[in-house]
């Protein structure tokens, strides 16, 4: 059988897949917590893990150096472009992508400025909604910028809302709702079409299964 390489996100998402697959009968052959390895060889002998950052799994796949991916929606979004399939939403690490501003203030109605690291979607979104923007990019603590004043709104994920509330910022729009998905390099879709779709299927059924129990 011809190997799949399997690229994940590391960090919160990596802590939610690894119990679906672990459930679809994939398990790393070592503790990846304990590791400083970047690849895994798996209780599937035609199965590697690689674990990546998230914004690096999108371009793992849609150059083929990984069959397949799981990434949050909004590293997808943020990617852009129809260079791999999206078969499934695995349905974990579930939260928005929302513009926040400070507290109490009115959102500017003239230019704006936004700070983010979705530099794409930002632009994308403020678009479709006629407003102008300068876009700020950032690596991350995006809720610091509009408090020192860098930045009108910002663009980032939101799970409860307690890190926007912590510094004085209240969620203004949703944007999306994001989930992280699987994602497939079109040409292995085609060339390891049984492995693949006999993948897809196990997760399928664990994530159907996960989601009967929590409704
Ligand atoms: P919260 O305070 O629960 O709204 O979480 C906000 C912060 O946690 C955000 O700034 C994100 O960096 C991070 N976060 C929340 N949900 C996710 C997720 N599903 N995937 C990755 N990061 C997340």
């Amino acid at each position: 059988m011809p190997q799949l390489t399997i690229a994940l996100t590391k960090g919160r998402i990596l802590q939610e897949t690894l119990p679906l697959f672990a459930d679809a009968g994939i398990e790393p052959l070592e503790d990846i917590a304990k590791s400083r390895k970047l690849t895994f060889d798996t209780t599937s002998p035609d199965i590697r893990l690689l674990i990546l950052r998230g914004s690096d799994v999108p371009t793992y796949v849609e150059f083929g150096a990984a069959d397949i991916g799981v990434a949050g929606k909004d590293t997808l979004l943020e990617h852009g472009g129809t260079g791999f399939y999206e078969p499934l939403d695995l349905g974990i690490s579930r939260c928005r992508l929302m513009t926040a501003g400070v507290t109490g203030q009115a959102a500017v109605s003239g230019r704006m400025r936004v700070a983010t690291k979705y530099v794409n979607l930002a632009k994308q979104y403020y678009a479709e909604q006629g407003q102008q923007v300068d876009i700020i990019k950032l690596y991350g603590a995006m809720e610091l910028a509009p408090i020192m004043d860098l930045a009108d709104e910002i663009v980032d994920i939101v799970d409860t809302g307690n890190t926007l509330r912590a510094n004085g910022l209240e969620p203004r729009v949703e944007i999306a709702q994001i989930s992280s998905r699987l994602i497939v390099n079109k040409a292995s879709m085609k060339m390891k079409h049984q492995q693949i779709d006999a993948l897809i299927d196990a997760l399928g059924s664990v994530v159907q299964e996960q989601q009967r129990k929590a409704s």
